[in-house]
């Protein structure tokens, strides 16, 4: 075992500051990296102010972050994939019993006993798992993924979760050419659902509640916006699109959004408000409409997503920072106030 520096929450109410923590010495299929960038996931904030206290209880401290990107500095005597000085990424998934059925076909993110990279039991070391706001991080190679290197690693770390959670939905209920696709929220996850549901050749429409965002959807990749407080904007799309996915972070309408669905068509939730959102019967039973959700994404998908955004260039945009300001990052974050995901310039926390 040795120590590392991290940044955590020592309780709901706390502000994150400097800690140190322990980490396993890498084992013969670990991967010992030095984390050079992380994201900051509004599911860091939702856990680090236990805002999720009915189903993901916050254990204290709780170290956030699972949007890495690293650099390999030791690889256990058995690790085939990887050697010190490869560039690699770590998402939101740490470990998952490799067995089960979800494991065996590569969705190791709905495996029942699947270890998150914060906030899980910690099968090694005991306590729980501690992210990516750290120094230092010892990851199964499993779990470890290759990172293009042609791109930007600080836009490069919000892939291994904002990028993953939108394209795996993407990619399940088909969006494509010929297909009129929704996002809704313009945040971190948003702004990706945008560049991947272009990229994949959608006709691509925004929702937000930011009147000045709408420039920038356009800029990203979308043909339309539409400003959702606007009744008469919204009603203009009633009935008309294939999928819309809905990357919001607070309880919002979901009902006006099911009316915007075709025929069988399908809304799914990336976003995971605290408190329940209300649905309405009869939105769904004409037209015979879906409410789906969709979590993360697993290892394999997790790769052809970030070779896919090697081969196309894409990455999210971000506004980088000193671990130093991840407190008034968090404030922003609540006020919708990010272009459109802060990432973490971890040289910040050894300096
Ligand atoms: P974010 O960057 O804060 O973006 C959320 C966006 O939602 C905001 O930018 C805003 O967009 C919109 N919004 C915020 N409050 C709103 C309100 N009261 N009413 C309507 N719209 C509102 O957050 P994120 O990191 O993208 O995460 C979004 C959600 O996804 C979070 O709940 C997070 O925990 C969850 N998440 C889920 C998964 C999964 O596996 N399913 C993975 C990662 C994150 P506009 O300004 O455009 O309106
Ligand atoms: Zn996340």
């Amino acid at each position: 075992m040795f120590q590392t520096k991290a940044y955590a929450a020592a309780g709901k109410s706390a502000k994150l500051a400097p800690t140190t923590i322990d980490r396993r010495d890498p084992g013969e299929h670990d991967v010992q990296l030095q984390v050079l960038f992380c994201g900051i996931c509004h599911s860091d904030l939702h856990q680090a102010r236990d805002e999720w206290h009915a189903v993901f209880a916050t254990v204290y401290p709780c170290v956030p972050g699972h949007e890495i990107v690293g650099q390999v500095t030791k690889v256990g005597a058995k690790v085939t994939k990887f050697k010190p000085g490869d560039r690699v990424g770590v998402g939101c998934l740490v470990d998952s019993d490799r067995t089960c059925s979800e494991c065996q076909d590569g969705l190791e993110q709905m495996c029942l006993a699947s270890t998150f990279t914060y906030n899980s039991p910690d099968k090694k070391l005991g306590g729980v798992t501690r992210g990516g706001y750290s120094d230092t991080m010892v990851v199964d190679e499993r779990f470890v993924l290759r990172v293009p290197t042609n791109l930007d690693p600080a836009a490069v770390a919000p892939l291994l979760c904002a990028g993953i959670t939108t394209w795996s939905p993407l990619r399940t209920w088909g969006a494509g050419p010929g297909k009129k696709v929704g996002v809704v929220g313009l945040g971190g996850l948003g702004h990706m659902g945008v560049k991947f549901a272009r990229a994949l050749g959608a006709h691509t429409v925004v929702f937000t509640t930011s009147p000045s965002k709408v420039e920038d959807a356009l800029r990203l990749g979308a043909h339309e916006v539409v400003l959702s407080k606007d009744a008469s904007a919204m009603a203009k799309h009633a009935g008309s699109f294939d999928f819309i996915l809905d990357a919001v972070s607070a309880n919002h309408d979901i009902n006006a959004y099911v009316a915007l669905l075709r025929r069988d068509a399908t809304l799914t939730l990336v976003g995971a408000p605290p408190e329940p959102l209300q649905v309405g019967a009869f939105g769904l039973l004409f037209g015979r409409k879906r409410i789906a959700g969709s979590p993360i994404g697993g290892l394999p998908e997790t790769q052809e997503m970030l070779d896919f955004c090697g081969q196309h260039g894409i990455t999210a945009d971000v506004e980088t920072i000193p671990i130093q300001q991840v407190n008034e990052a968090y404030e922003r974050l609540l006020k919708a106030d990010v272009r459109y995901r802060f990432s973490i310039d971890m040289a910040s926390l050894r300096s």
